[in-house]
C-alpha cells in the first residue's frame, strides 16, 4: 500500500507546466507501484483559501462557488488530459477537510503550543496583503502597485516550533532516507541550526474571509499551512486503512516548499501525536530555455495545454520523467518537440519497422521460433534491465533511470535490426528460415517487453503497442517483463503510427 500526494495548487490562475511536472511524476510512481502488485492511493488538488483567491474571485465577478468550481474543473481537466489516475481530488473548502483542520487547531491549542501575540509586517494597501522583503522590487515598492508598503501591526495566533527543534534534528539524522535527494535534508538541517521563530497561523476575518475559522476564536481564520498541509491527513481521514496509508506515505514537491513540508508539517504532526510522513521527494524548478526564469513578459512560459495539443500527452510525460532532477531543468516548446522526435525515431521507429518485417515475412503471425543464443541474450538483457529499473522506482532519480533504460533498450533493439538485416536473411531462404524466425520473434518480444515497461511513463503509447500485439491490459505487470513470453502463432494487428509527423508550423506558433 502506497499513499502518494502532490502539493495542493493555488487555483487563482490557470494550471501551469510546473503543476503538470509534479503531478505526472506522482502518476508514474503510482502506476509503477500498481505494476509491482502494490495498492495505491494518489491525491492531488487545489488550495481554495487565502487572500489571493479572494482577490481573484472579486476580480472575476463570479460567485465564490462558481469561481472555485470552474477552477477545480480546469485543473481536473488538465490532469485528465495528462492521464493522471488520481484517486482523490482535494478541495480545501470541503466540509470534511475543514473539520480535520479545526481538530488539529483545537488539539494543538489545548496543548499550549498556539499563542496569541502582536505581529508586525509590511502591508501593501493595494494588494491588501502582507509582503515579504523578497516580494518587493529594488526600490522597496510592491511590484503590482509601485507603492511602498506600510508597517502594520495586528494581533495573531502563532504556533511554537522551537520546542520541537531538537526532536526534528534527531528525526532527520535517524532517518537518512526521509528526504530525497539527501542534499535537501542537509539544507533542512542547516535551517535547524538556528532557533525556530514562532509560525504565524492566523489572519483576522476582517481582512481575510476565505479561510477556516479558528475553533477557539471566530474573529480569525487560519493562514496557509495549518490549512493546506492538513489535506494530507484529511484526504484519508475516513479510510479504514488510513494508518497503513500514512506509514507508506510519500509527499512530492518542488524545492521551494521544503521548509513548510520538512519543518512546519512534521512539527504539527508531532504536536498532534502523529508520525511524520514516510518519505519526501523533492525536485528542482522548471525554467525557460537557457535557464531563464519563465515569465509572461519574456514570453517563454510553456502552456501544458498547448504542449498536449501539439505533441500529445505521452511525449510530455516522458520528457518530464527522463529529465526530472533536483536541479532546475530548462523547458520550452522547442525542446519538448525535439523530445517527441526522439521518441518517434526511437520507440516509434522500432515499433513500425518490427511490425512491417513481421507483416512482410510472416503475414503478421508471430513465428514459433527456436531462439539463437544471441537473440535469447538480447531478450534477457533488455528484460533484466527494464524489470530491475521497474522494481526499484521509489524516487525521482529512479523514474529518470527507468525512462533512460527504455530509450536505451529501444536503441539496442534498433541497432540489432540494422546489424542482423532480416531482409538479407529473407533472400537466402529456406536455409535461413530458423534464423529469420528467431530474429522476428526477438523483435516482437522486445516490443512487448518495452511496451510493458513503458506503460507507467507513456501509457497511451504502451497500450497502442500492446494492442497491436494482441496483449491484454491485465498483463501489464512487472512479472511479465521476462523474455520469450510472447505467444507464438498470434496474429498481430496492423501497426498504427505512434508519433505522427508534426505540422511544420506547430513549433513556430
Ligand atoms: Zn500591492
Amino acid at each position: 500500500m502506497k499513499y502518494v500526494t502532490t502539493p495542493i495548487y493555488y487555483p487563482n490562475g490557470d494550471p501551469h507546466i510546473g503543476h503538470a511536472y509534479t503531478t505526472i511524476l506522482g502518476d508514474v510512481l503510482k502506476r509503477v507501484a500498481n505494476m509491482n502488485g502494490e495498492d495505491t492511493f494518489y491525491t492531488t488538488g487545489v488550495d481554495e483559501h487565502g487572500q489571493k483567491i479572494q482577490a481573484a474571485i472579486e476580480k472575476s465577478g463570479l460567485s465564490e462557488q462558481e469561481f472555485l468550481d470552474n477552477k477545480a474543473d480546469v485543473f481536473k481537466s488538465l490532469f485528465d488530459s495528462l492521464d493522471i489516475q488520481y484517486d482523490f481530488f482535494v478541495r480545501t473548502t470541503a466540509d470534511k477537510h475543514i473539520k480535520v483542520v479545526q481538530e488539529f487547531l483545537q488539539k494543538i491549542y489545548e496543548s499550549g503550543y498556539i499563542v496569541k501575540k502582536k505581529y508586525s509586517g509590511l502591508y501593501c494597501e493595494g494588494c491588501e496583503m502582507f509582503k515579504r522583503e523578497s516580494d518587493l522590487d529594488e526600490h522597496g515598492n510592491c511590484p503590482d502597485h509601485q507603492k511602498k508598503p506600510i508597517v502594520v501591526e495586528e494581533e495573531n495566533y502563532f504556533f511554537r516550533l522551537e520546542p520541537f527543534r531538537d526532536w526534528l534534528v534527531e528525526h532527520i539524522k535517524n532517518n537518512p532516507e526521509w528526504i530525497q535527494p539527501k542534499y535537501f535534508a542537509t539544507e533542512i538541517l542547516n535551517m535547524l541550526k538556528e532557533p525556530l521563530e514562532d509560525l504565524c497561523i492566523s489572519r483576522p476575518v476582517s481582512r481575510v474571509k476565505m479561510g477556516v475559522p479558528l475553533p477557539f476564536d471566530d474573529k480569525y481564520v487560519t493562514y496557509i499551512w495549518f490549512d493546506a498541509l492538513v489535506n494530507y491527513v484529511s484526504s484519508i481521514y475516513e479510510k479504514p486503512n488510513k494508518d497503513q496509508l500514512w506509514a507508506n506515505s510519500v509527499h512530492l514537491m518542488g524545492k521551494d516548499i521544503i521548509k513548510p513540508h520538512c519543518i512546519y508539517w512534521p512539527i504539527m504532526l508531532k504536536a498532534m501525536g502523529l508520525e511524520p510522513v514516510h518519505k519526501v521527494l523533492v525536485h528542482g524548478f522548471l525554467t525557460g530555455e537557457s535557464g531563464i526564469k519563465m515569465s509572461k513578459s519574456i514570453g517563454n512560459v510553456v502552456d501544458p495545454v498547448k504542449v498536449i495539443n501539439t505533441v500529445g500527452t505521452d511525449a510530455l510525460r516522458m520528457f518530464m520523467s527522463t529529465n526530472v532532477s533536483d536541479r532546475d531543468i530548462a523547458v520550452s516548446e522547442r525542446n519538448i518537440t525535439e523530445f517527441y522526435q526522439l521518441m518517434a525515431n526511437n520507440i516509434g521507429n522500432l515499433h513500425m519497422r518490427s511490425c512491417k518485417l513481421l507483416e512482410k515475412y510472416k503475414s503478421n503471425v508471430v513465428p514459433d521460433a527456436k531462439l539463437t543464443d544471441e537473440d535469447s541474450q538480447l531478450l534477457t538483457q533488455i528484460s533484466n534491465s527494464l524489470s530491475s529499473a521497474l522494481k526499484s522506482v521509489t524516487n525521482f532519480a529512479e523514474i529518470s533511470a527507468l525512462s533512460n533504460a527504455l530509450l536505451q533498450a529501444c536503441s539496442e533493439v534498433n541497432s540489432y535490426v540494422s546489424r542482423k538485416e532480416p531482409w538479407s536473411m529473407a533472400k537466402r531462404l529456406p536455409e535461413t528460415q530458423d534464423e529469420l524466425d528467431s530474429c522476428l520473434y526477438t523483435l516482437m518480444d522486445s516490443l512487448r517487453i518495452i511496451a510493458i515497461a513503458l506503460y507507467p511513463i507513456a501509457p497511451n503509447t504502451a497500450k497502442k503497442i500492446l494492442d497491436t500485439l494482441q496483449i491484454d491490459q491485465a498483463d501489464i505487470t512487472v512479472v511479465n517483463v521476462v523474455p520469450a513470453k510472447l505467444q507464438a502463432g498470434v496474429q498481430i494487428k496492423e501497426a498504427s503510427i505512434l508519433f505522427p509527423k508534426l505540422a511544420v508550423d506547430s513549433t513556430e506558433k
